[in-house]
């Protein structure tokens, strides 16, 4: 019996995510008195013998040129083989696009009980319920998962991995590999930022910024910080900014550590893409903007003169 994690991978490097899913499986494995155990698909060039310090015991890989692009379909296929072959009792992914696109399917595959979106760990004193998020972060669901086999989809960022000194078993899963019926023809990829659902912190502005020649006010904060970029619908609705940094209901959600929003009202739509920040910054000239009553920080002021002076103030503290 064993707790199997799924990592996910992108350019051969596991992502940031994945390492929290791990550590969530483990503390999983450590609760119900199972071990934990990873699957990774493709061909991978990070040395994966040093997850094992995220409580990880063994790594089943399947290196194959077709799987470092992901097909739902096809992986569902390996994943459900490997569940079944370890005799997995918990499948845990990250909730993020993958784990939405595969998660699902291998649940209905398995005829296992699903949860997407858990924020905390199961609680398994009695049978086996997981807390998550509803109606985009405004409330919170424990659901009990009945079924002998689970999945949990884990929210990225909701969780504090325990680091060890283990080092984890490395082996090569025998997997039947169905032909990938989706072909990559072209990545438009952004090239030297700091991918927006990955970043521990990001750099917001919304429309009180007035237009996109205003946005120095964001990028330079965020360079200083090495931070994501982001904005606000409207923003990206009247091209000031690329749509692929446009968060909220209909955009990207995002948890990172530290979420700074400058000129951005905190509409109920806006929020439900950022309420699962760690830490809240608002600069707003309006008093009254909703957003302050989620901010744990707020700066009421013209952020044409609040944002040099943020922007001069972290120049001195990495001057110092
Ligand atoms: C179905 C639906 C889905 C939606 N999905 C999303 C979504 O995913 N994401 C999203 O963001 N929105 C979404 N919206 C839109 C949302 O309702 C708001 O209209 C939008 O978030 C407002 O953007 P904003 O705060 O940038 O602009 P505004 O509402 O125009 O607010 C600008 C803010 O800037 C402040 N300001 C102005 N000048 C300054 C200054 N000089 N210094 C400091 N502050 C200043 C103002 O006080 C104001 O609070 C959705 C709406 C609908 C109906």
């Amino acid at each position: 019996m064993s707790i199997l994690i799924f990592l996910d991978q992108a350019d051969g490097h596991i992502k940031k995510s994945s390492l929290e899913a791990a550590g969530y499986g483990a503390a999983i494995a450590k609760q119900t008195g199972t071990v934990a155990e990873a699957l990774v698909l493709g061909n991978v060039q990070d040395d994966l013998t040093t997850l094992g310090k995220y409580g990880i015991a063994k790594i089943h890989t399947v290196k194959n040129e077709a799987l470092n692009n992901v097909d739902a379909q096809v992986f569902t296929q390996i994943i459900a083989e490997a569940a079944i072959a370890i005799g997995a009792t918990v499948i845990v992914f990250s909730n993020n696009f993958n784990g939405k696109a595969i998660a699902p399917r291998l649940s209905v595959r398995l005829k296992a009980g699903l949860v997407s979106g858990a924020i905390a760990l199961p609680d398994t004193s009695n049978g086996f319920t997981v807390k998550k998020n509803v109606f985009s972060g405004k409330a919170f669901a424990n659901v009990s998962i009945n079924t002998p086999l689970k999945i949990i989809s884990l929210n990225p960022n909701s969780f504090t991995v325990a680091i060890t000194e283990a080092t984890a078993e490395v082996a090569a899963f025998a997997a039947t590999i169905a032909p990938v019926k989706i072909q990559v023809t072209a990545t438009n990829k952004v090239i030297g930022e700091v991918p927006l659902s990955e970043a521990e912190i990001v750099v917001s502005g919304g429309r009180g910024l007035k237009g996109p020649e205003n946005w120095g006010l964001v990028t330079d904060l965020a360079k200083l910080l090495g931070a994501a970029t982001a904005c606000s619908r409207p923003v990206a609705d009247i091209n000031w900014r690329p749509h692929h940094e446009h968060v909220g209901q209909t955009g990207l959600a995002i948890a990172p550590n530290l979420y700074f929003a400058i000129g951005i009202s905190g509409a109920i739509q806006h929020l439900a893409g950022v309420n699962r920040s760690k830490t809240i910054v608002v600069i707003n000239k309006d008093p009254e903007a909703p957003f302050f009553k989620v901010a744990d920080y707020g700066i009421v002021g013209d952020a044409f003169e609040v944002m040099p002076k943020v922007i001069e103030a972290v120049k001195q503290m990495k001057h110092q």
